[in-house]
């Protein structure tokens, strides 16, 4: 059948077109064998035109979507575009696929179906960009941080529930507006020009700020601003991210404020005042100024805590810290550095006479009266002063001069000021050498002990003696014991020296017995701090004895009433241990503290020694001599021994053995000497 020259240019039309669609088109027989499909269908399916030829559309590709290709072939009516998910069994690779297909029955004369003609759209990117946009959508909505989307006028386009929950704000209230409604003030202008400007440059700012929600009360919000440029590179909107960390900041402030201040007088704590005095003298520094600082000390404050309870002693903490403020009429800082410890720092130039005033304004008004509820305190306070750059540097130097100015005023007799000094300075330093040269004197036998005889009254014999430590420094040379003692008590020290004074006295009263004396003593004074030490000293000592083959009564402790006054269980302990050895003890410097007659009888007291002060005086104090008598007496019903201290003059002598007093001991029989000067002196 030959066609005209016009058929054939129409069929040739159809062919190109169904070629070249790039919609993919395809046709099946009615029973949904491929007759053809087009190039775009095969690239669509990623085989070739040829792979259709003899296959079935839904054996090479089951799915439920014959039912739709049923439901055509049965109503022959087209189906026009539907969107099907697909998935290509043998390309899993490719997931999901979208595809809007449209179904058109082809109908032969009789109007039966002749074909079916597909066409199809691959239309997955477009589903996965609503798939996306839809999810968006539900986290902006949903999303527990507030959001805010603006145009590029700066109006308010869309906000969130979360936006509404943190502001108050709802989109009807808001939209169109400029988000600077939100603006608390508490932001300085230059705060915003530089948001903005980061805004302008790199379209992105995040930061911390204080805004305020619809009621005005201040929130305070991490904000993330991002923006959406358009094609053209232009501001399309910018979406702001907004969490609240209100809490947090409270939390942060609340640590600071821990960390930097004193909760019962709300002023600056150490932490605080070292930061801020560092702060100052570099100041003070760059602009060539001065800088005071008086370091305030109050004298009987732990009295009055103990004595009234620690509410009454905060609140006259409170009081004090006020009163101090009221002293200082110039810009000062004021600090509490802990317990009743406060300092100014004077900042403006200063002459000591202004320095000094301040400092004697601050004294007299807290020797005034403090009235805590009902009852009435007193108190007085010593103050340190040091000055930048005078007297130090730098905070810690500074800090402590100060400190050594106000232990001086203590010394002085408290309730008054002491500027640091350079004297000040080489007495503490002084003291710091003599402790450095301490820790070296027992290795390099710098030590020596002396012998002080105590005589029996009753018939002047001597058969005891106390041991005195000496101490030959290389440079100073001889230093007293009450100077050397105390440095070697703070720095426990003692309990090394201690063990070895005590075994120079065993090795020395072992000569002495060695020597046919009666039976004879040294006793040798112990520390509190030797008998606190957690090392219980006791059994060595005890061994030590048994092992020189020597009674343990050949050695007197001689312990101080303040040692009793305070006795733990262990120092109790200890002290019964030596008791029960055998071990007698002498209770030294008596008079001096709170004597107590329950503690002679509840340590089982052997001696008692009375002090040197109630003994210098009995032959000119009526007084001191009816102590002593008394003291005599009622050791003596006690079943004590009395031992007078620091007897110098035949006549104290003679007041004392009227008295009936035991033994003495003073430079009236022999100052302290040297183990063999003594021997001479007793043999
Ligand atoms: P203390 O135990 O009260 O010793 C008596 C002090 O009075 C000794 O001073 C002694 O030399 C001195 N003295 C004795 N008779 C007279 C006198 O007639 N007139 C005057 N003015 N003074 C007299 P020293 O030797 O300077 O010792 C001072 C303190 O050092 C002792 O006071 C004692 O508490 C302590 N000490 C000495 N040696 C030791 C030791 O080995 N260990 C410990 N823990 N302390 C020791
Ligand atoms: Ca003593
Ligand atoms: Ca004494």
């Amino acid at each position: 059948m030959a066609a005209d020259s016009e058929t054939i240019r129409q069929l040739k039309l159809a062919e190109t077109f169904f070629n070249h669609s790039v919609s993919c088109l395809v046709i099946l027989d009615r029973d949904y064998n491929f007759i053809r499909v087009n190039q775009a269908y095969a690239d669509a399916c990623r085989l070739k035109i040829a792979d259709f030829e003899g296959r079935n559309h839904f054996e090479l590709f089951p799915s439920d979507t014959k039912l739709i290709f049923d439901e055509v072939v049965r109503t022959k009516q087209p189906f026009v575009t539907f969107t099907r998910a697909f998935e290509f069994i043998d390309q899993p690779e490719r997931g999901i696929t979208y595809w809007d297909w449209t179904l058109v029955p082809v109908l032969d004369a009789n109007g039966d179906i002749e074909y079916l003609v597909f066409s199809l759209v691959e239309v997955t990117e477009r589903k996965r960009a609503e798939e996306a946009l839809r999810i968006a959508s539900l986290v902006y909505q949903h999303s527990s941080d507030a959001m805010m989307v603006t145009d590029a006028e700066n109006k308010i386009l869309a906000i969130n529930e979360a936006f509404t929950q943190l502001t108050g704000y709802r989109v009807e209230e808001v939209r169109g507006k400029n988000p600077n409604l939100l603006q608390s003030g508490r932001q300085s202008a230059g705060f915003y020009q530089t948001m903005w400007q980061a805004l302008n440059t790199s379209g992105h700012w995040d930061g911390e700020l204080w805004d305020k929600d619809k009621n005005g009360t201040a929130i305070a919000l991490r904000l993330a601003i991002n923006t959406v440029y358009d094609e053209a590179g232009k501001v399309a909107q910018r979406v702001a991210l907004l969490s609240d960390i209100t809490e947090k900041k409270r939390q942060d402030d609340l640590i600071w404020k821990q960390a930097n201040i004193d909760s019962l007088t709300g002023l600056p704590n150490r932490h605080m005042f070292i930061n801020q005095l560092r702060e100052q003298i570099a100041l003070a520094k760059e602009s060539g100024r001065c800088l005071t600082l008086l370091l305030i000390d109050l004298d009987q404050f732990k009295e009055i805590n103990d004595a009234l309870g620690h509410a009454k002693g905060d609140t006259l903490l409170v009081e004090v810290a006020r009163r101090i403020a009221a002293c200082v009429h110039e810009p000062a800082t004021i600090a509490r550095l802990g317990g009743d410890e406060f300092t100014v720092v004077l900042s403006d130039n200063h002459d000591n006479a202004h320095v000094t005033a301040v400092a004697q304004a601050i004294i007299d008004k807290l020797v005034q009266v403090f009235q805590l509820g009902i009852e009435r305190a007193y108190i007085s306070a010593s103050i340190g002063i040091a000055q930048y750059p005078g007297d130090g540097h730098n905070a810690g130097d500074l800090l402590r001069h100060a400190d050594q100015a106000m232990y001086a005023a203590k010394n002085a007799g408290r309730n008054r000021y002491c500027l640091f000094t350079g004297a000040l300075q080489e007495a503490v330093q002084s003291r710091m050498r003599l402790n450095n040269d301490l820790r070296d004197a027992l290795k390099a036998g710098e030590f020596q002990v002396y012998y002080q005889p105590i005589v029996e009254l009753a018939t002047g014999a001597i058969h005891k003696a106390e041991a005195l430590l000496r101490w030959h420094h290389p440079v100073f040379g001889m230093i007293s014991p009450a100077e050397f003692i105390p440095l070697a008590e703070t720095s426990g020290m003692i309990v090394e020296i201690g063990e070895w004074v005590f075994r120079q006295a065993v090795e020395q009263v072992k000569r002495l017995r060695s020597m046919h004396l009666p039976p004879f003593k040294i006793s040798v004074n112990v520390s509190p701090v030797q008998f606190r030490h957690e090392h219980d000293f006791t059994e060595a000592w005890l061994e030590h004895l048994a092992a020189s083959g020597l009674p343990a009564n050949s050695i007197v402790i001689e312990i101080t009433e303040g040692l009793l006054l305070d006795a733990t269980e262990g120092v109790a302990d200890k002290l019964l241990r030596f008791r029960d050895a055998g071990v007698h003890v002498a209770l030294d410097d008596f008079g001096t503290g709170y004597s107590s007659l329950a503690y002679l009888k509840k340590f089982d007291i052997d001696y008692i020694k009375i002090d040197r002060v109630f003994v210098s005086n009995i032959d000119v104090d009526a007084n001191d001599l009816t102590l002593c008598e008394a003291i005599i007496v009622m050791a003596h019903k006690l079943g004590l021994a009395v031992i007078a201290e620091g007897v110098e003059t035949t006549a104290q002598r003679d007041l004392l053995v009227a008295a009936g007093c035991d033994f003495v001991q003073g430079y009236l029989i022999s100052q302290p000497v040297p183990a063999r000067q003594f021997e001479k002196l007793v043999i």
